[in-house]
């Protein structure tokens, strides 16, 4: 290890051990489980990287805080302390937590959709968010850069909207039908690929020219902050408080999964800059569906967890360690000859499976292909984002089909270390040195929605 890659910036003190299985035995559990990693119990798995939502660790501050939380239903100290810190980190005056993003989601989206035939515009819409637009009866249109879907072609942010294409989409749909544009930071479905403020900037320019609503959909800011820092002209000494702060203006509103940068395992939140008559109808809608105001699906518990953890996600040495982990692992595969999103994003290594087993089929899920055999090489889960999770077509019930076929490799905050990485390295490696060896899967269940969560396969010999 050497400088180019920062040690962890903290002492482990409470540890939970992770079970090791033998091949034989993990040949038997993932036949138990169908074939699909989802099924796995986690006590099954040696290392977890099927997602980093919700899966971080607390520090001691945060649990320290928890003691002090107040459960009052109305009101709470513990609110108020959340309160002051997302106005200072965001600029904004109106807050209110909820359960989780898509909570955040629920409550807000409909709120802009006045009339059919509106749309939403965003550079990826996460899943959630997309299902929560259509849900207000909205459409979901991507306006990414086309740079994103190439894989080895180096741009700093690939997160980026495309700007000709946005003008384009809003004069085409009408600026009075575009409810609003959300600002995915970074931008999780293309690889945890980070937006820059020029572009923040410029998207909320032409927002501004049409009268339209922007939104940050903020699951990983202090991420994309990090990066902005690492990569933007004239940002290199700034604060990443002042550079969260700055992306924040570009906005009038910040929908949040703390999951994610607010570094506890449940909560969201709902921040609105200046706009007191929609906090106003979000507080009507969140009553029946997440809560009252000041505690919305949260508890004074872990309100307390989430006003410590916002802060410490900030400090820039738990996100240098952060992003260099992630990048580590993906350097190491890079330095293997093994295809992947590049430059390496903040929470995952995406892995082009496409081009591991050009042999597998789409509709035989290459991508499983590769997420099963690391499981039997090593224990460790890891996801597949492609054909399968795409689903089919409601309409003609064909697969959706996608340009990509990854296995995504998410790393949790704060649980593992760079030895782990080696380990997660090392099978990814050996898998793809056996890559002709590897068969697909056929569907022995395929649930009508969302299929990927609870589908069954057999192996196709
Ligand atoms: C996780 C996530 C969401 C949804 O948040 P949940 O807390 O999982 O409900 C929304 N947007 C993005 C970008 C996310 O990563």
């Amino acid at each position: 290890m050497n400088k180019k890659y920062s040690a962890e910036p903290y002492r482990i003190k409470m540890v939970e051990p992770i079970k090791e299985t033998t091949r034989e035995q993990r040949e038997m559990l993932l036949k138990n489980a169908g074939y699909n990693p989802f099924s796995l119990k986690s006590e099954d798995v040696y290392i977890d990287l099927l997602t980093d939502s919700g899966t971080g660790a607390m520090s001691q501050e945060q649990w320290g805080a928890m003691m002090v939380g107040d459960e009052a239903y109305a009101g709470s100290k513990s609110f108020y302390k959340l309160e002051s810190v997302v106005k200072n980190i965001t600029g904004y005056q109106y807050v209110m937590p909820v359960h989780q993003g898509r909570g955040a989601e629920q409550v807000f989206l409909p709120q802009l959709v006045t009339k059919a035939g509106m749309y939403y515009i965003s550079n990826i819409h996460f899943d959630t968010t997309r299902a929560h637009v259509e849900l207000s009866g909205a459409r979901a249109i991507d306006c990414v850069i086309e740079e994103c879907f190439v894989m080895d072609k180096f741009h700093p942010f690939k997160g980026n909207f495309d700007l000709v294409q946005l003008n384009k989409v809003i004069l085409d749909k009408g600026p009075e039908n575009i409810a609003g544009i959300i600002m995915t930071i970074t931008n999780n479905s293309a690889g945890g690929q980070p937006v820059s403020m020029e572009n923040l900037k410029e998207v909320k320019k032409i927002a501004n020219k049409y009268h339209i609503a922007t939104i940050i959909d903020g699951a990983r800011y202090a991420e994309n902050a990090y990066f902005i820092k690492e990569r933007e002209k004239g940002y290199e000494d700034k604060a990443i408080i002042d550079i969260a702060r700055e992306m924040c203006s570009y906005a009038d509103a910040f929908l949040m999964s703390a999951k994610k940068d607010g570094l506890v395992n449940m909560g969201g939140l709902i921040v609105i800059k200046d706009n007191e008559e929609l906090f106003n109808k979000c507080k009507i809608r969140a009553i029946p569906y997440e809560g009252f105001p000041t505690y919305g699906g949260m508890n004074g518990r872990d309100i307390e967890a989430l006003a410590v953890g916002l802060m410490e996600a900030l400090d820039e040495r738990y996100l240098k360690h952060r992003i260099d982990q992630v990048r580590y692992l993906g350097d190491r595969l890079i330095e293997a000859g093994i295809p992947i999103q590049f430059p390496i994003g903040g929470h995952a290594v995406f892995v082009d499976c496409k081009s591991i087993a050009p042999h597998i089929p789409a509709d035989q899920f290459p991508a499983l292909a590769v997420t099963n055999a690391i499981y039997l090489e090593a224990g460790i889960r890891a996801v597949e984002i492609g054909t399968l999770l795409m689903g089919r077509d409601p309409d003609t019930h064909e697969n959706v089909g996608t340009k990509m076929e990854y296995m995504r490799l998410t790393i949790p905050r704060r649980v593992y270390t760079y030895k782990h990485m080696d380990v997660i390295a090392d099978a990814v490696i050996h898998v793809y040195e056996h890559r002709n060896e590897l068969n697909g899967f056929e569907f022995v269940y395929e649930p009508p929605i969302l299929r990927h969560f609870t589908a069954t396969f057999k192996p196709v010999k």
